[in-house]
């Protein structure tokens, strides 16, 4: 089967390799339909820590169950369309018994494995991470394995820290891939958004997605602080440092910085004052992928029209490497998917 492989760091190549069989527990899905997301480019150019290559790319992703493993039939049938990876992160397994698993973190469980390898034909995955979707969703809404669910996680951590519905929350990063379902997610729990991003093209895109307001980045600041005095958080998807230092920048006293993106390591660190942490109450509050209960969750919405996918590109398997040059230049708005893999 066709799959593409990184086979040294910053080398991308589609080759075949064999399909898999499914294990213990695994179901082997089809693939219909991946997401690109910013870490599958990341991954490949070695931005994060090195993995060890040959390694296979791609974590978000639609199929169907074509055969089962043993002990798999329990969680999922065969024919059943099916949404998976999770954002890799605990994407093909986590043990289900330690504090962080009982606490609705299997992300964080030690025994946690990341899921890669969707930008292929077939993949065989952990029948437990799988989540059954309804016909109302199109293949085409892959997105939300990954983007979706990590910007739902992050927007639902509004709720967790008692930020009541209504207040102002900025969204930095609103027209990308996890952004943009951000600013439908928030709205969708009533909080007043200002979308964040950077030229025209984008913010027309932002405020068509919903957003109270679209600013631009080189704006916000003064935006902000004269209509609001501050936002009671900030929601990061940027992949550069410059949006968390914004994100920071515009909370009130009390306010929270949600970081969810992740820039390259070259990108430096963040300085943070911890004098006005302290005096000003701030905190930080960071979000990672989300557990297969959010992603369930955010099927039904999803199901239901509530959010939907923007796709700004569909491409086929062989123009993997075009579209991590056109991501890197910012060239479209939303996500982009590949739908043939044999091509
Ligand atoms: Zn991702
Ligand atoms: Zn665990």
């Amino acid at each position: 089967m066709r799959a593409a492989i990184v086979e040294e760091i910053g080398k991308v190549s589609v080759k075949d390799i064999p399909k898999p069989s499914p294990g213990y527990e695994e179901a082997l899905v089809k693939i219909s339909t991946a997401g690109i997301c910013h870490s599958d480019l990341h991954m490949a150019l070695g931005d994060w820590q090195k993995a060890p290559t040959p390694f296979p790319l791609g974590h978000e992703g639609i199929g169907i169950v074509e055969e089962l493993g043993p002990g798999a039939e329990g969680f999922i049938q065969k024919g059943d369309r099916v949404i998976f990876g999770l954002g890799g992160t605990a994407g093909a397994y986590w043990c289900g018994s330690c504090e962080y698993c009982l606490a609705g973190k299997p992300m964080l469980c030690p025994k946690q494995q990341y899921l890669f390898g969707i930008f292929g034909e077939y993949i065989s995955v952990w029948a437990k991470a799988l989540v059954k979707i309804p016909d109302e969703i199109d293949d085409k809404e892959a997105p939300l394995a990954c983007a979706g669910l990590t910007a739902y996680s992050a927007v639902k951590k509004l709720f967790q820290l008692g930020i009541s519905p209504g207040k102002p929350v900025a969204v930095i990063g609103a027209a990308g891939g996890l952004g943009h379902y951000a600013v439908q997610i928030a709205k969708l729990f009533g909080y007043k958004v200002i979308g964040i991003d950077i030229g025209p093209k984008k913010l027309e895109f932002v405020k068509q997605l919903g957003a109270d307001y679209a600013v631009d980045a080189s704006e916000a600041l003064k935006f902000v602080k004269t209509e609001f005095r501050g936002v009671y958080a900030s929601l990061v998807f940027s992949s550069k440092m410059a949006g968390f230092e914004l994100g920071f920048k515009l909370l009130k006293m009390g306010g929270v910085l949600i970081p969810v993106g992740l820039p390259s390591f070259n990108e430096g660190q963040m300085p943070v004052s911890l004098h006005a942490l302290i005096i000003k109450g701030l905190q930080i509050v960071s979000s990672l992928v989300g557990n297969v209960e959010e992603m369930r969750e955010l099927v039904q919405l999803a199901a239901d029209k509530k959010v939907k996918t923007h796709i700004g590109r569909v491409a086929n398997l062989s123009e993997l490497n075009q579209v991590f040059e056109e991501l890197k230049e910012g060239k479209f708005v939303g996500r982009a998917i590949i739908d043939d893999f044999l091509k």
